[in-house]
């Protein structure tokens, strides 16, 4: 059916928070339609409606079952969905609008976190062939094993809307947000930040996966598979934005500082320093889902050691109960949580040829006095954990000493 152009426009929540945000949304879709554009189009849910609907769910149980919690927030999703075609329906432009089930968005099992395996996409291809605008509900799949509808994790519309725009052979995928897209640092703390106009696909996934709040990460790896130019801009500045892709011109050493401060550190005291150990406790943790990031060992002493590692604060309460358990099953001495802790992180390709930027990093914090307590690093990212109320010190010299000198 193809050679047609085809764009995919993902709409986020600020974009979609109310009737006349959605009529400046209208109007980017349109515009795209007269250019030529077959356009598909994936929008968040309105405002900040997911988090009130989960309040509403902890308003009425503590752990709400995770089917019941996947039927409630893919509803918020529906309702812009089926506002937006209304609309673009009443200016004359063919639209309709179809749930990720209808769309054949398969994903695994995983109620909250379900990941997509596979777009049949039917629906939504005869929607494009007829010349229609076709809106698919952002964030949410079906599984066919269980027959239930999922949700793919906060911020998941980004990877509804990459993964469509890989398997239908998009050209392009446009990220529309409240930010002009990708900066060097988040700009309500820095100032002096500045728009990053274009960035290959692994840096904006180390950018994603350490705080960058702009794209979610899975999002940027179907980019990578797929080869999705993704372009990140502001839906009411309509600017150019930031281009995510494979090759850009020229690799900066350190691109962007991000920070993330939703993490918090376990420590697991007293652990027997036997083989399989590590593997008993973050297996155990894989199980429920658990996204360890930075994991430290302590040297054992009588062969006894500490181990610990950092995950998302979201899931402090499911990994506090594995913990319990596996300190139990391993004679361990406990466990400590530690909710003060932020993640600071420098990002760069061109880091890969250069030498001394890891120390660099550690010395510009030394020289402000910001204690690093865990450090992990990939051949693009330096990471370190640091107190969280270092935080806005350690973004500002890290930022004035990579990037702004
Ligand atoms: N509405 C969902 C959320 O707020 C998904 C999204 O916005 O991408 O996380
Ligand atoms: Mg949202």
């Amino acid at each position: 059916m193809f050679p047609m152009k085809l764009i995919v426009q993902k709409f986020g929540g600020t974009s979609v928070a109310d009737t006349s945000a959605l009529k400046i949304v209208a109007e980017r879709i349109i515009d795209r339609k007269k250019q030529g554009y077959e356009v598909v189009v994936v929008p968040s849910a309105m405002g900040s409606s997911t988090d009130e609907l989960i309040d509403l769910a902890n308003e009425l149980s503590a752990k709400p079952t995770p089917r019941e919690m996947d039927m409630l927030l893919s509803a918020g999703e529906r309702i812009t969905m089926s506002l937006l075609s209304m609309h673009l329906n009443s200016l004359g432009h063919s639209s309709f609008s179809l749930t990720g089930s209808q769309a054949g968005i398969i994903t695994t099992s995983r109620h909250g976190k379900a990941e997509i395996e596979e777009i049949s996409g039917e629906r939504v291809r005869e929607g494009i062939e007829r010349g229609d605008i076709v809106i698919v509900a952002g964030f949410q799949g079906f599984n066919r094993d269980t027959r239930e509808i999922t949700t793919l994790g906060r911020g998941g519309s980004d990877a509804t809307a990459v993964a469509l725009a890989a398997a239908l052979g998009a050209e392009k995928c446009e990220i529309f947000t409240d930010v002009e897209g990708v900066f060097t640092a988040d700009p309500r703390i820095i100032d002096s930040a500045k728009l990053i106009d274009e960035i290959t696909y692994d840096e904006m996934l180390e950018m994603s996966s350490s705080g960058a709040g702009v794209l979610m990460a899975r999002s940027v790896e179907f980019g990578r598979r797929y080869n999705v130019p993704i372009i990140v801009k502001s839906t009411f500045a309509n600017n150019k934005g930031t281009i995510v892709k494979e090759k850009i011109m020229e690799e900066a050493i350190v691109s962007g500082v991000t920070h993330n401060d939703k993490e918090v550190k376990f420590t697991l005291f007293g652990v027997p320093d036997q083989p399989g150990i590590a593997g008993t406790v973050f297996g155990s943790l894989s199980e429920i889902g658990t996204n360890v990031d930075m994991i430290v060992q302590n040297v054992s002493k009588e062969s006894i050691t500490d181990i610990s590692f950092t995950a998302p604060s979201e899931q402090q309460k499911d990994v506090e109960d594995t913990l319990k358990n596996i300190s139990k099953k391993l004679d361990a001495k406990g466990y400590d949580v530690d909710e003060n802790i932020a993640r600071i992180s420098i990002i760069g390709a061109g880091m890969k040829s250069e030498s001394g930027v890891a120390s660099k990093m550690f010395k510009t914090l030394g020289d402000n006095k910001i204690n690093i307590s865990m450090i992990s690093t990939s051949p693009i990212r330096v990471s370190c954990v640091i107190s969280s109320s270092d935080i806005e010190r350690a973004l500002n010299v890290l930022h004035e000493e990579f990037i702004t000198k």
